[in-house]
């Protein structure tokens, strides 16, 4: 005789289970995908979402089990769902309480590229009325660390931050000598072509622990010709200086970001290729942004968003396939959402955060003094739209920029738990709401969600990336590792 009684001795009564609030969404032919506010997923079957609503799930069966181990369903009075629930969601949004962590400074707007698809419209390398002055640098900082984040990251922009290198150092021993008293944990990013670095610039990245963020569009004609300089070498300078900086910084001190131009499109194995080449663990497919020259030059409008998706869903199952043959490289954008998919973590990415990152995640001192909410903000300045100018680093105080009602109003307006469409979407706990694009394209913070490229394309990326999971275990073991990397 068992020592045990049978399941359904445990079980409670056929209809006393109680539903917690969840959303749910067609998800193919044969499936509906259900979710719940901290993320949790399962995909069932029409005639088992008629009964779990119905509340007349067989309480033996596996979905009844998964249905509680995810807090889709509790038991009358249970009181741990909730909690867990409650612990989950604070979690998850525990970034909030620590406030703005990036800080951008564009300390000059003057460049050595011309790239068509440039999103701020860069000057030339002589006019240094584009440089941010001392002046404006000290006042951004004196914002920065009235920031109560525990962690503050200085990033250096431009046009070529490197051109204002002098500023840079100002800016990065000043903020170390303040950090002595602040006790931050302070991290600083330089964000360039490499086309100018020299061992002055790398000793002086060495000394202060600088991170660089560089740019690699893919082999050398596309990068080429994405990236036009006088002597057509802006590929060879790339290389050139990313050897120069490994051999200096260490390899994990240096990564890449490329964009998606119409000659990208039929490339995704080559671009891949070159990064694997190169020696770089992952990309990021990004499609191009629709601000500043990308727009001038109808850039942005060169491929649509079907066209692009195509692009990222090849590149996604050429790298799934390269790490079955035991290369290990992952695809960025895919790692940040497959975080929120499968962890109780956020990935504090800007562009997929509510409410919004902008100003509360992240923030830009524009070289003129002006503070925008975002580094698209700036890029919609430039274009004309101030929507998101918060104010002037030189006039405003602190409480003046952080609590102007052009940040609060986009802030309150974006909420994707209380926008219309995004409300009832399975997909919200994964998306954001990026007011910044949507105004740009909609003129208003919400946008139109049926019509917004924005929502064709994270929802058709999260939809991918879930169908990949549920039809291959490799796949999901594979996504569980970029999620928790
Ligand atoms: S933007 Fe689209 S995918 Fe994202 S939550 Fe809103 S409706 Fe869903």
């Amino acid at each position: 005789m068992s020592k045990f009684k049978g399941l359904e001795s445990y079980a409670a009564e056929d209809s006393a289970y109680e539903l917690l609030p969840f959303k749910f969404d067609r998800f193919n032919d044969e499936s509906y995908i259900i979710t719940n506010i901290v993320g949790e997923y399962l995909l069932i079957e029409h005639e088992d979402l008629e009964a779990l609503v119905h509340r007349k799930l067989d309480v033996t069966s596996r979905l009844y089990c998964q249905l509680r181990s995810k807090h889709f369903i509790r038991l009358p009075k249970e009181k741990s769902p909730i909690e867990l629930l409650a612990l989950k969601l604070r979690t998850k949004l525990s970034r909030l309480s620590q406030f703005t962590n990036l800080h951008i400074f564009v300390v000059t707007l003057r460049c050595d590229h011309s790239c068509p698809y440039c999103q701020v419209s860069r000057q030339s390398e002589d006019k240094s009325s584009f440089d941010m002055t001392r002046d404006m640098a000290d006042k951004s900082l004196d914002f920065v660390f009235r920031s109560p984040s525990p962690a503050i990251k200085i990033e250096f922009q431009g046009g070529e931050p490197l051109l204002n290198f002098e500023l840079i150092k100002y800016i990065v021993e000043s903020a170390e000598s303040r950090n002595r008293v602040a006790a931050r944990d302070l991290a600083f990013v330089i964000a360039t072509t490499l086309s100018l670095i020299n061992d002055e610039i790398l000793d002086f990245c060495k000394l202060h622990k600088i991170q660089i963020s560089t740019s690699l569009d893919g082999p050398e004609a596309l990068h080429n010709s994405n990236r036009p300089k006088p002597n057509k070498d802006s590929h060879q300078r790339f290389v050139a200086g990313l050897e120069k900086a490994r051999a200096r910084l260490g390899y994990d001190q240096i990564s890449a970001l490329m964009t998606t131009t119409e000659l990208s499109l039929d490339k995704v194995k080559e671009i891949i290729d070159e990064y694997l080449r190169l020696g770089f663990k992952g990309v990021f497919l990004r499609p191009l942004s629709p601000y500043g020259f990308a727009i001038k030059t109808k850039r942005f409008m060169a491929y649509n968003t079907e066209r692009w998706l195509q692009f990222y869903k090849s590149g996604l199952d050429y790298i799934i396939e390269l790490n079955r043959n035991g290369v290990e490289f992952s695809e960025y954008y895919s790692s940040l959402i497959l975080k929120k998919i499968l962890s109780a973590q956020e990935s504090g990415y800007v562009d997929l955060m509510s409410p919004a990152g902008i100003g509360i995640a992240a923030i830009v001192f524009n070289y003129d003094g002006k503070v925008y909410a975002s580094d698209e903000s700036r890029m919609l300045a430039e274009m004309g739209d101030r929507t998101f100018e918060l104010g002037n680093i030189l006039s405003d105080s602190y409480e003046d920029i952080i609590l102007s009602d052009k940040l609060l109003d986009a802030l309150e307006e974006s909420f994707t738990l209380s926008a219309p469409m995004c409300s009832e979407c399975a997909f919200e706990p994964y998306c954001g709401s990026e007011p910044v694009y949507h105004h740009a394209i909609h003129k208003d913070f919400l946008g139109r969600k049926p019509e917004s490229e924005f929502c064709k394309k994270n929802m058709s990326i999260f939809k991918h990336l879930i169908s990949l999971m549920e039809s291959s275990s490799d796949t999901k073991k594979l996504f569980l590792g970029w999620a928790n990397r």
